[in-house]
């Protein structure tokens, strides 16, 4: 069964073809990526310092068909082969929602091919299945991302329980507000990430939001201000006139930053995988890109008895792959048939747990 897998809901155009045949006879799951093409509109949001959701929107309907048709050009795959058309039906910007279900309705309905909607959130947490290392059901889901910070207890596809989530910013959305104040460009996590590999620890003690918390939930919003406040102090002490003390007075801060929020993201995992008993953690979302995230996790792993699984790194952050994979699971779970009608359905505020299996 080969699935379509459209992508719209921000500001990455992601198109893909799955194949389930090889997964199905015991290959390893990413064999079955027949072709995929991604457009990410990041240089023209740049300029806004954010998302801004009409001009995604309208991108989205630029570059959609474009995109399938080098992914089909890279399938070697015909329209005609296709089985299924899998759509992000949310969460996301509603306009950028209603492009992808558009064109994946409309493609459906002339090739009289069933459609499914698929949660955002579970092309996320089921990419790490496309990985080298495959985990086993149950698994605890560390899924951060611009949007979203939860540990999910995964029994299998479909079947999600959500154990603790933000209460305020992203894990992602910490990193490219921080990344602001520091001078980088949105989104800045990966360039946050590369300044704290030059940065040297304890210089700043910066808070880790509920760390000693009883419960799974996480706060970022004070990181970013506490780092604000160190840039107004650096600033108000006139260290900003010599160029090398700037220098290293963000690296250090930055290294600071990521310190305290992956200390965070790590102690709550483990305190997850603890209270489940679970073996293995999952790690999925754009923060999953993360160099010192992954390496503090395989060291807790080594040190906890826990296996960590890794989504490949091009697939961390939004894509195509993981939801034309998501799709294909979903429809191997459903017979084959659509989940969604002909009608427009988008639901850019969704919980995951609310459209599980039965
Ligand atoms: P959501 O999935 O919650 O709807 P989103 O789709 O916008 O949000 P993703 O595409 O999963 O989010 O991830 C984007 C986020 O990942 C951005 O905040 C970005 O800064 C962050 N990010 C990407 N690479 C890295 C990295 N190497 N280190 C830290 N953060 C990173
Ligand atoms: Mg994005
Ligand atoms: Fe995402």
């Amino acid at each position: 069964m080969i699935v379509l897998g459209i992508e719209t809901s921000c500001d990455e155009t992601g198109l893909a073809l799955y194949d389930t045949t090889s997964w199905e006879n015991g290959a390893p799951a990413h064999q079955g990526i027949l072709g995929q093409a991604l457009h990410t509109q990041m240089a023209m949001h740049r300029e806004y310092g954010g998302v801004v959701p009409e001009l995604a929107s309208r991108d989205h309907i630029r570059r959609v068909l474009p995109l399938l048709e080098e992914t089909l050009k890279q399938a070697q795959c015909q329209l005609s082969a296709i089985h299924s058309v899998a759509y992000t039906q949310g969460p996301g910007l509603a306009g950028a929602l209603l492009v992808g279900s558009t064109f994946a309705k409309s493609l459906a309905q002339g090739l009289r091919l069933p459609t499914i909607g698929i949660h955002h959130l579970e092309g996320h947490l089921l990419s790490p299945l496309l990985g080298e290392s495959v985990p086993q059901f149950p698994f605890i889901a560390l899924l951060v991302s611009g949007g979203h910070t939860q540990l999910m207890l995964v029994s299998g596809v479909g079947r999600y329980q959500l154990l603790g989530e933000t209460l305020d910013d992203a894990a992602g959305e910490a990193f490219d507000k921080t990344a602001k104040l520091l001078g980088l460009d949105y989104p800045g996590g990966a360039a946050i990430s590369a300044l704290a590999e030059k940065g040297q620890s304890g210089r700043f003690e910066l808070p880790k939001p509920m760390l000693h918390s009883k419960d799974l939930d996480f706060s970022f919003s004070g990181l970013k201000t506490a780092v604000l406040t160190q840039v107004k102090k650096f600033e108000a002490s006139g260290g900003a006139a010599d160029q090398s003390a700037l220098a290293s007075f963000h690296a250090d801060l930055a290294r600071s930053f990521v310190d305290s929020l992956v200390a965070v993201l790590v102690s709550k995992s483990e305190k997850a995988l603890k209270q489940t008993g679970c073996k293995h953690l999952v790690l999925a979302g754009g923060v999953g890109a993360n160099k010192q995230l992954r390496s503090a996790l395989t060291i807790s792993g080594k040190k906890n008895h826990f296996e960590v699984h890794y989504p490949p790194v091009e697939l961390c952050t939004d894509n195509g792959v993981m939801i034309a994979f998501a799709g294909a699971l979903r429809m191997l779970e459903n017979n084959n048939g659509s989940t969604t009608s002909g009608a427009f359905d988008i639901k850019p505020r969704w919980d995951l747990a609310s459209n599980n299996l039965s």
